[in-house]
């Protein structure tokens, strides 16, 4: 008799989520992670009053109900609804791809005349079938907005042509012609009040967890713990990249706190989508929450090349990656024992949402 059922490894959002759902269901969890604190990359650090979002910025949204429920169980979310503002070598732009869009790109007011503005765009560049994100992008949204707003953040964001990229990628941004700028086409969106870390502790509450413990290191008597292993690693790295690694895009964040300045830049998300300027973006973290207090914190964001040992923050879902994910994927499929779950585990571009659906459609079809 195993001392658990569930060894859930990663107190991240996916093994936080299934973890509460396990517990509720009468099953006995342990949660282990190897950083020192929970949360995973959705952890925040209170620093004066600010809820810094340490492993890059969150924001929660969903059109499914029930997950909706299940994330306003452990915290209440404001209204924070995102809108990005885009800087391209100084000029501002409105993002996602909107009116304000495309009346500071051609001065077109009306939707007809951006309609057809885009129509001469797209058709301009005659893509019959997009094959990678750039054509995907231009025979979306046209030239102009390709080359200012998206080509040189892609590019740089990804490490790679935007031709070698997914097309996929991009149509995660809605193209309206409306003024409409909600970053999100989802029902509900908002910010955990009190902070990511605190709605991922209240959702633990109760479950046994352990910090700075690293199942690699400590595999076997790890493994005799439970009978199942809910894993939340990446999977190439539990496998010991037996069948070749996995490619990931990784971030470096330099956070500045600025106590004399009360507003740095005016809104919480601030892209630069130019080639050269060497980060992707600019968070300040205080209008996630609406903050009006004294000093603010920034981050900016470096994409980087990922390489073993690197925090890994993008799974890189081009062909070669998903065939590879396959045979891990069958390689497991083998494995009673274990089972993978969230954006590393699954190896998908994941957003919270997802991850906690994952989460429960894995604990159902675990438990059934
Ligand atoms: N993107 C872009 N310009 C922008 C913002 C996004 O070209 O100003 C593209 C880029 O390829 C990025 C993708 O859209 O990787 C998805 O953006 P999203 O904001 O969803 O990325 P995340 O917040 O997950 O990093």
């Amino acid at each position: 008799m195993s001392k658990y059922d569930f060894l859930i490894v990663g107190a991240g959002l996916y093994g936080a989520a299934f973890a509460r759902l396990a517990t509720d269901g009468g099953y006995k969890c342990l949660v282990i992670d190897r950083r020192a604190h929970v949360a995973g990359n959705v952890y925040t650090e209170n620093v004066g009053g600010i809820n810094v979002h340490k492993y890059g910025a969150h924001i929660f949204h969903t059109s499914d109900r029930e997950v909706w429920d299940f994330a306003n169980k452990f915290a209440e979310f404001n209204r924070y609804t995102n809108t990005v503002v885009a800087n391209f070598k100084g000029e501002i732009y409105s993002m996602p791809f909107n009116m304000y869009t495309f009346n500071k790109m051609w001065g077109v007011i009306t939707p007809e005349e951006a309609r057809k503005k885009l129509d001469e765009q797209i058709a301009s560049v005659k893509i019959a079938e997009p094959k990678n994100l750039e054509e995907q992008a231009l025979s979306l949204i046209g030239p102009d907005i390709y080359n200012k707003l998206i080509k040189g953040y892609t590019e740089k964001q990804w490490g790679r042509k935007a031709t070698e990229l997914p097309a996929f990628i991009i149509k995660r941004l809605p193209v309206r012609l409306t003024y409409n700028n909600n970053y999100f086409n989802d029902s509900f969106q908002g910010i955990p009040v009190g902070g990511y870390t605190k709605w991922i502790e209240n959702m633990l509450e109760g479950i046994e967890v352990r910090t700075n413990t690293d199942f690699l290191e400590n595999r076997e008597e790890l493994t005799k713990l439970a009978d199942k292993i809910i894993y939340s690693g990446m999977i190439d790295e539990f496998y010991g990249y037996s069948l070749g690694t996995l490619e990931y895009r990784s971030l470096r964040f330099e956070t500045e706190y600025m106590p004399d300045t009360d507003d740095y830049q005016g809104n919480a998300v601030v892209n630069y989508t130019d080639a050269e300027t060497p980060f992707t973006r600019i968070i300040e973290h205080k209008h996630f929450e609406f903050g009006t207090g004294k000093g603010t914190a920034v981050t900016r964001e470096y994409p980087a090349e990922w390489k073993k040992g690197d925090e890994p923050y993008y799974p890189l879902n081009n062909d070669r990656n998903n065939d590879l994910y396959r045979k891990y994927e069958e390689l497991a499929s083998k494995d009673e024992q274990v089972r993978f779950g969230g954006r590393l585990g699954k190896y998908k571009y994941y957003d919270m949402d997802d991850t906690i659906a994952d989460a429960a459609a894995d604990y159902k079809k675990i438990t059934e």
